[in-house]
């Protein structure tokens, strides 16, 4: 392992870096300072205002560098299988790989398999993600080890697609729920609709208010799910989850790519939020979501990478990037997708959706904080503390490797692009050990029951 450079100081001071609060005011300020009080931010401003520096502070100096409330990665799964068989159709890539993947993970796999997904995020600048997968306790104890914020929750499905159960979100969450100092939660997951009945979703939903745990869901991904909802149900996905009690403002919707002007309204009629994930729904040629009348409807929309599987990167400025152009693209409306509304989505509106105090720089908001190096050609031509043009860079021009240093509850877990608490290489190594140990147990069917 690694030094242990994770212990919290009574106070860390982040210095002479261009503070990017994303705060009320849209602050930007050049040589500015942080302030971190264990977990949460004291200050953040102009250097000449903030408190004095007192006994046993650690400083990091941010000179040349833009510091950035951490990425909220809305849409999640940790991943096992990234770039196997994604050649297939839809429906036969989940058949024969997808799930029978996560039906053969075990605890070990479960856990390296996240640990390596969690590493990428954090080397990318995430300091929070709402994973929906299999063998939460294995995830616990790989998001506590790593250090990121995590909300986890199951793929529960009927109990003949042989998934996760209600039963397995309550065990995971008397175990689970609450450790890392309250960094990691367990809530409630629901795979998709075409594996669940409407049984099920009343249950899940009760499950989630008598545990007060947070709902995720699938939800209109795909035109096939949209036609397997009104076959079985004779209603659309969002309708029969609305039906349910499903939605609300405790719960993450993910995709949302074909929603009807009504399920739009219902969606900000309940408080739901929505977690965007632009670049899995273009590979799997799943479409393009409704994100301006979503967000003009007033629904809170979030930004996700969904699975290293479908998006193939864990990478959010790739996903704040296409989250800009693809609406561009196809309305044909550069108007769209600002880079400062793109950088909200992905920080303050991904905290909103979660019920968490983080995505701004601001006293009493949660110390996760990020350094961006703007040092190198990535950044040039950059006038300095002109905002406009750094936010358009952060959106369009950056890509992960240009974060620095990542902070997470007031731990510093990346320091100089070194992964602070786990050892990278031990973590890659064993979850190609792990993938490979996967694709020997899965039982494949010899036909997709839906292609054959
Ligand atoms: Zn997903």
């Amino acid at each position: 392992m690694v030094e242990d450079t994770t212990a919290v100081a009574p106070r860390t001071r982040i210095v002479n870096g261009t503070v990017v609060t994303l705060d009320d005011t849209d602050a930007v300020v050049v040589g500015g300072t942080v302030v971190l009080d264990g977990d949460l931010i004291s200050y953040a401003g102009p250097s000449e205002g903030a408190p004095g520096p007192g006994p046993g502070d650690k400083v990091i100096d941010a000179a040349g560098k833009a510091v950035l409330p951490g990425l909220v990665d809305l849409h999640y799964h940790t991943a096992i299988a990234k770039g196997w068989s994604d050649h297939l159709p839809l429906w036969e890539y989940l058949d024969t790989l997808w799930y029978p993947a996560i039906r053969a993970l075990d605890d070990d796999a479960a856990y390296w398999a996240a640990l390596a997904s969690y590493a990428e995020s954090v080397k990318c600048g995430v300091t929070t993600v709402n994973d929906m997968y299999r063998r939460l306790e294995a995830l616990a104890r790989a998001a506590e080890e790593i250090g990121v914020r995590a909300v986890l929750s199951n793929d529960i499905a009927d109990p003949e697609h042989g998934l996760d159960s209600l039963d397995d979100t309550r065990a995971a969450h008397a175990v689970a729920h609450g450790v890392g100092d309250g960094r990691i939660e367990v809530g409630v997951g629901i795979e998709w609709l075409p594996m669940a009945s409407e049984g099920l979703l009343r249950d899940a939903r009760a499950l989630a208010d008598e545990l007060g745990a947070k709902f995720h869901i699938h939800l209109n991904e795909s035109m096939t799910e949209v036609d397997n909802s009104l076959a079985r149900f004779g209603r659309r996905p969002t309708e029969v989850a609305y039906d349910c009690g499903v939605l609300g403002p405790d719960c993450v919707a993910a995709h949302c790519v074909w929603l009807s002007d009504r399920e739009i309204g219902l969606m900000a009629d309940t408080g739901t939020h929505i977690s965007h994930n632009p670049i899995s729904n273009a590979k799997l040629a799943n479409g393009v979501a409704r994100l301006p009348e979503m967000l003009a409807a007033g629904i809170n929309v979030g930004l996700g990478h969904d699975a290293a599987e479908s998006s193939n990167t864990r990478d959010m400025f790739q996903v704040m990037k296409v989250a800009s152009i693809l609406h561009r693209a196809v309305r044909q409306d550069a108007s769209l997708g600002q880079p400062a509304d793109i950088l909200r989505m992905a920080t303050v509106n991904g905290g909103r959706a979660l019920g968490h105090h983080t995505g701004r720089l601001a006293p009493g908001w949660k110390a996760d904080v990020i350094l961006v190096d703007l040092s190198g050609p990535m950044f040039v031509p950059l006038k300095t503390g002109h905002k406009e043009q750094l936010y358009s860079h952060l959106v369009f021009a950056a890509n992960g490797s240009c974060v620095d240093t990542t902070i997470i509850d007031g731990k510093v877990v990346m320091a100089g692009r070194v992964l602070t608490t786990v050892d990278e290489e031990l973590v890659c190594a064993k979850a190609n050990e792990a993938f490979s140990a996967v694709l020997g147990r899965m039982v494949v069917p010899e036909k997709s029951a839906r292609t054959a």
